[in-house]
């Protein structure tokens, strides 16, 4: 084995290019494209010089943000990495140094880009230092190890040490236990203000309120008494019930496919339908803010994975142009409503872009399914010309409970029902969530005013929102709806107001969204009264006060009265 080859999981490289033939070519989301002087890299991130005049005008630079699109050209070789995340941007008079690490690849330190390498022996000048900087940590901070032949827990020991800090300081309020309780007023074990812990939930994905609902109990109870605790092993080796089968014949009617399959998870449905369709000489290719088990699943698969910028068809197409025509198959994937941000995707566009790139398109209707469409059936059904050939769902939402599933035509579903690993390795659903769940689908069909009721409090929430100045885009339509402050300090301070005045919400922080994006991500359901909504939005304005935000309130969405009902 090479020097290169013995240290090269292990160590950083310089990189000894006097000719300039190794290049970084990046693009950051705003579409500014940048070429950097390599100067070190590992495995699993890259750091170099660029000038501060190529900087474009509108970029910013901030730590933690996400490069969609990079590559290295060595020679006549090119490079295509996955996403990578901004670790180091330091500007010193005409140069700016910048470092990324790596999210879906790794840098090919071993091929030929090794000729250019040398290693760097100073690993006290390490380019990723600063991440014990207590300023600048997050949980991304401690996952990787620059030193060799060492304990395997001195990340965790490094990490405890983050940690006390974290859950001493404001911003911690994550892992909470419920004592007795349900629906949108519980019981927590922490204590707030006047020794009192009682909160209303403002963060549930149960939208339509059904996981408290007195059928849907009773059909768990009942199931478990003639089925038994759970469903005894794989889908393949002890079957299903009448209860799954039900379920799966009722979603194929409702979803229009011939065939639906029952996952133990929306995760886990992502990672199996996703794997078991695509092989290594595909293509997959997914909105830069899929959810994380889409991300999850394309970092286990062998398939060429790309990224689009969010919602961006052109750059869709872009990619497709780049890379179709290389390729078997190909799979484009989308969340129906984005899981942080709470906006629609543009299915019917996509589903365009598909057609004419001879690709199937999947979306993802975890936050979608049961919400929107005209008759709350998902963004397939909202978009009537969209031909979406996988979609995907969970019971996490539409009935605040487990299980996923995949709805396709038949022989994709028998497809992935004997190659999907997700599905034959792991234990059915059991019997009882499956007879909750369609006790649940029967509820939301038989009641169509659930879903009339949710748009009515999510428009009430937002209009409130809007009034208290916060930016939230025209046509919003989801129980998901951020409220970016973009401050931690804030946030933290605003998080112990919430808590104090009795509101389950959590604060979102880096590494989950950029540092100026952390936010609260509140979500609205069924069964909140329009007192509850204003309560919300009296301590979210109080909150503001506190934190010193600006106003610019919009008396337009004045609401029509402000009670306080939890307090
Ligand atoms: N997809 C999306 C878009 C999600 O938001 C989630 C969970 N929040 C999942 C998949 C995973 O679903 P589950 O929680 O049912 O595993």
């Amino acid at each position: 084995m090479s020097e290169i080859g013995k240290v090269l999981r292990m160590k950083r490289f310089k990189m000894t290019d006097p000719e300039g033939k190794v290049k970084f070519l990046f693009e950051t989301a705003l579409g500014n494209k940048y070429t950097l002087r390599l100067t070190d890299v590992s495995m699993t991130g890259l750091g170099g010089i660029l000038q501060s005049s190529a900087l474009a005008a509108n970029e910013n630079f901030e730590m933690g943000m996400l490069i969609p699109s990079s590559k290295i050209t060595c020679e006549t070789n090119e490079f295509t990495l996955g996403r990578l995340v901004l670790r180091r941007f330091s500007q010193n008079g005409s140069e700016v140094s910048v470092a990324f690490s790596t999210i879906d690849s790794r840098i090919p330190v071993d091929g030929v880009l090794s000729r250019y390498l040398e290693v760097d022996v100073d690993s006290k000048k390490s380019a990723y230092d600063f991440e014990l900087n207590p300023e600048r940590f997050s949980v991304l901070s401690f996952r990787e190890v620059n030193q060799t032949n060492v304990d395997l827990f001195q990340k965790t020991e490094q990490f405890k040490i983050f940690f006390e800090e974290w859950q001493k300081s404001n911003k911690y309020q994550y892992y909470t236990v419920r004592l007795p309780s349900k629906g949108e007023r519980v019981k927590l074990k922490q204590r707030r203000k006047g020794d009192r812990n009682d909160y209303l939930v403002a963060s549930s994905n149960d939208y339509l309120g059904l996981a408290s609902h007195p059928q849907v109990i009773e059909a768990a109870k009942k199931a478990i008494d003639i089925y038994g605790f759970g469903s005894t092993g794989s889908p393949v080796t002890t079957g299903l019930t009448a209860a799954h089968e039900e379920l799966q014949s009722t979603l194929a009617s409702l979803l229009k496919k011939d065939d639906v399959m029952l996952f133990n998870s929306g995760y886990t449905a992502n990672i199996g339908v996703i794997n078991a369709l695509t092989n290594a000489q595909d293509l997959v290719v997914a909105d830069v803010l899929a959810h994380a088990s889409i991300q999850d699943a394309m970092g286990l698969s062998n398939a060429t994975k790309r990224f689009y910028k969010h919602n961006d068809l052109a750059h869709l197409q872009k990619i497709m142009d780049e890379n179709r025509a290389s390729h078997y198959g190909s799979l484009v994937v989308t969340d129906g409503i984005f899981s942080m941000d709470g906006d629609v995707a543009p299915v019917d566009a996509l589903s365009k872009v598909c057609r004419q790139n001879r690709s199937r398109l999947m979306v993802d209707e975890a936050h979608s399914f049961g919400v929107i469409g005209p008759t709350g059936l998902g963004a397939w059904e909202k978009f009537p010309e969209a031909e979406v050939d996988i979609v995907m769902g969970t019971f996490s939402k539409i009935c605040g409970g487990i299980g996923g599933f995949v709805a396709a035509k038949q022989d994709v579903i028998d497809w992935v029902r004997h190659y999907s690993r997700a599905y034959i390795f792991t234990v059915a659903v059991p019997p009882s969530t499956a007879a909750a769940a369609l006790a649940a689908i029967k509820l939301f069909q038989a009641e169509p005013e659930r879903v009339a009721q949710l748009h009515t409090n999510i428009n009430h929430f937002v209009k409130g929102l809007r009034y208290l100045g916060c930016t939230i885009p025209a046509n919003h339509e989801s129980p998901v709806i951020p409220v970016v402050i973009g401050d931690e300090k804030k946030l933290g301070l605003m998080n112990e107001i919430f808590r104090d005045e009795g509101i389950y919400v959590v604060p979102i922080v880096h590494p989950a969204v950029s540092r100026k994006q952390c936010r609260f991500r509140f979500t609205v359901m069924a069964t909140h009264t329009t007192s509850d909504l204003d309560y919300i939005l009296n301590v979210l304005e109080k909150a503001m006060l506190k934190a010193n935000f600006t106003f610019a309130k919009d008396a337009k969405n004045a609401p029509g009265q402000e009670k306080s009902v939890a307090a």
